[in-house]
């Protein structure tokens, strides 16, 4: 199968690129090791000089890079420029600041001088998904290679051009060839690039079911993986939230990236209390969305990634409406050109309903009424993942209580979830395991060497 691109605003296909054959795979991969072997000698002033080029390259190309974000997965045109500006932002954040996190670690022990240092470890292979198609790399790669490292990476087939741009813009900054390799591979290849000696370890970003098959092959092949993957986030309404304020952010919350992020809040788990104004509002708000073209200025919500992913929302909604869930706002596909699947919000959802037992990748609320916080939090947690989650109150001894009770990676007050390279990104259960970002996510690829000195 080639990589094709489609807009999903239109449904037509716009770029396709045949899937590397056998020797493709093989330069690639000795290209990857090779760059890894001229970058990893390279001092942490020199590759900073580099990231930072790439930087730069890319802040001045943003409305470009935007563009072909849009048109490949359909996200609106300002968060697609947002996200690059966060790309270039975070790339200049590890150019200065990858050395200090990485200073050898002194440490007191009965010999004459010991410690630990950080070493790069080879080529390693990322799989990436589509939903961040510039700044799944970046999380996952500025870090890694500032450490010395290489990455040679899969991306997800139907975002070719973006996974091409990041290949080029590494290029263009004046890398080493093969410091950041692009591979259009498609899964059946991934066991084999897995067991190549060349490849010391492997991260994905993506799907549980791509989770347990690439943790299965890294296993055999004894080889490290780092897994971030989905997610339903909780977003807990305490009795002392500030209600003007939280309402507009609970809709981005779910609606960012047209409700299809791994960190989107997914549950809305309302006390009692504040449960009747928070639905009326939060529904009112969810309906005022506008949908539609997302290279517009207008458009907030723009179309479903592609047909799939409408199918896939739709009959999760339709399931759980079967067992008894009301729809209060939305609730089915737009229609017509593009894969548009409007804002909508579910109440009185089943226990064992797709709305409650499966990620929604889109944008679907569902909404739950609990008794108090400590029911809340333990709804909260009633979950297989614990990516993320958020509790909105005023009265810091709900934050705290919430901050330490929510099993999740990352637990935010009054604001919504997101990445940044100043905090750890990561998940506990099943949304994976390992850190991306900080000094964190950068050990995670690199020997951390312990020395002796009697
Ligand atoms: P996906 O189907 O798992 O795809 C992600 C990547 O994995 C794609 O490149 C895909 O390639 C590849 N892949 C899938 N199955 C594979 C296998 N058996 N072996 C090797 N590679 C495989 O996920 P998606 O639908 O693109 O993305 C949505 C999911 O990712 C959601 O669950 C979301 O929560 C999660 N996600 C998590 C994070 C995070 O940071 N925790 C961030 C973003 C998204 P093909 O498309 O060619 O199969």
């Amino acid at each position: 199968m080639p990589f094709i691109a489609t807009n999903p605003a239109t449904g037509k296909v716009i770029a396709e690129y045949p899937a590397f054959n056998a020797v493709e795979v093989e330069s690639a991969l000795a290209e990857a090791q090779s760059g890894y072997e001229t970058w990893s000698a390279m001092s942490f002033a020199e590759r900073a000089t580099l990231m930072t080029r790439a930087a730069e390259l890319l802040e001045s190309e943003l409305p470009a890079v935007a563009e072909l974000m849009t048109s490949e997965m359909g996200k609106t045109f300002a968060a697609a420029k947002g996200e690059a500006a966060k790309c270039a932002m975070s790339m200049r954040y590890y150019a200065e600041h990858a050395e200090e996190m990485l200073t050898e670690q002194i440490v007191k022990t009965s010999g004459s001088r010991s410690g630990i240092r950080y070493e790069p470890i080879g080529v390693i292979f990322a799989v990436m998904p589509w939903n961040f198609p510039l700044w799944q790399v970046v999380r996952m790669a500025a870090p890694t290679i500032m450490a010395g490292n290489a990455v040679a990476f899969k991306h997800a087939p139907n975002v070719p051009g973006c996974a091409l741009y990041m290949h080029d813009l590494f290029i263009r900054a004046g890398f080493p060839r093969g410091v950041l390799r692009n591979m259009f591979v498609e899964v059946e290849q991934v066991a084999d690039i897995i067991a190549d000696d060349r490849i010391v370890a492997v991260s994905l970003t993506g799907s549980e079911r791509a989770g347990r098959s690439i943790a299965a092959v890294a296993g055999q092949n004894l080889k490290k993986v780092l897994l971030e993957l989905g997610g339903s986030d909780p977003f807990i309404v305490a009795s002392s939230v500030d209600m003007e304020r939280t309402i507009p952010l609970a809709v981005t919350a779910r609606v960012q990236n047209n409700g299809q992020a791994c960190i989107a809040s997914k549950r809305y788990i309302v006390v009692q209390d504040r449960a009747e104004e928070f639905i009326e509002k939060f529904t009112a708000a969810m309906a005022a969305v506008p949908v539609g073209d997302p290279m517009s200025p207008e458009t907030v919500v723009g179309p479903l990634v592609n047909k799939s992913q409408l199918d896939i929302l739709t009959r999760q909604v339709n399931e759980s409406v079967a067992k008894g869930a009301k729809v209060l706002t939305g609730g089915a596909p737009v229609g017509g050109e593009g894969y548009y699947f409007p804002p909508t919000v579910l109440v009185d959802t089943a226990k064992d309903s797709p709305a409650n037992c499966e990620e929604l990748f889109g944008p679907v609320a569902v909404i739950h009424v609990v008794k108090d916080l400590d029911e809340a939090i333990e709804l909260a947690n009633d979950i297989p993942w614990g990516l993320g989650g958020s509790i909105w109150a005023t009265d810091d001894a709900e934050i705290e209580k919430a901050i330490n009770g929510i099993d999740a990676g990352m637990v935010f007050a009054n604001a919504v979830v997101v990445s940044m390279p100043e905090l750890p990104f990561g998940g506990t259960k099943q949304s994976g395991f390992g850190r991306e970002l900080t000094a964190f996510g950068m050990r995670e690829f690199t020997n951390q060497k312990s020395y002796f000195v009697a």
